[in-house]
């Protein structure tokens, strides 16, 4: 059981600015606010237990089969003030673990005047909006920690395959995330 301890060092650039309003129901996260809340709670970050940081974060977590072009989706029932991630059964567990991380994203970016997020294949046809995109790349970094991503390629010689086995994601998403961090050579 490995946990990663932030340094300034390892810590990464997300690029999500601090994007916090008045209401606290309704502050907004960005990556390393939600490593914060793991360590808090002694959520396991590498791989990340993301069904524990969910329910650190106060939501509802659904594995139900879904059609097969639907990945996940993120609700906030009427009338009530829980928010709930459905993730596709259906899918294999790693990439069920990206749908999660993704709706987090929404959770703690997007959710202010919107209620309802529905997602489909997040790689194939390419990030359909900014907003998709930014989900992705919130994902990635809350999936695969770029300090912990570098010192994995390294140890694992850049075998895409143990990398994706680390931390527990698809081999498609490790390729995406060595690709945004200019990392190439073994099969990245
Ligand atoms: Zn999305």
């Amino acid at each position: 059981m490995a946990f990663i301890r932030r340094s300034s060092a390892a810590s990464e650039k997300s690029g999500f600015a601090q994007k916090y309003v008045t209401s606290p129901d309704m502050r907004l996260y960005n990556v390393q606010d939600l490593f914060e809340l793991a360590r808090k709670h002694d959520i396991n970050t590498a791989p990340l237990d993301v069904h524990s940081l969910t329910a650190a974060l106060g939501i509802d977590l659904l594995c139900v089969p879904m059609d097969d072009e639907v990945s996940g989706e993120l609700k906030c029932e009427e009338g009530a003030d829980r928010w709930l991630i459905k993730v596709n059964a259906l899918h294999h567990p790693n990439r069920q673990r990206f749908t999660i991380a993704h709706e987090l994203a929404h959770f703690s970016l997007h959710r202010v005047g919107r209620s309802d997020f529905v997602d489909q294949n997040f790689f194939r046809n390419g990030d359909s909006s900014p907003m998709e995109a930014e989900a992705n790349r919130f994902a990635s970094e809350l999936l695969m920690p770029e300090s912990e991503f570098r010192s994995a390629a390294k140890k694992l010689s850049g075998k895409i395959e143990s990398i994706a086995q680390y931390f527990e994601v698809s081999v498609l998403a490790v390729r995406v995330r060595a690709k945004t961090l200019g990392m190439k050579g073994h099969g990245l």
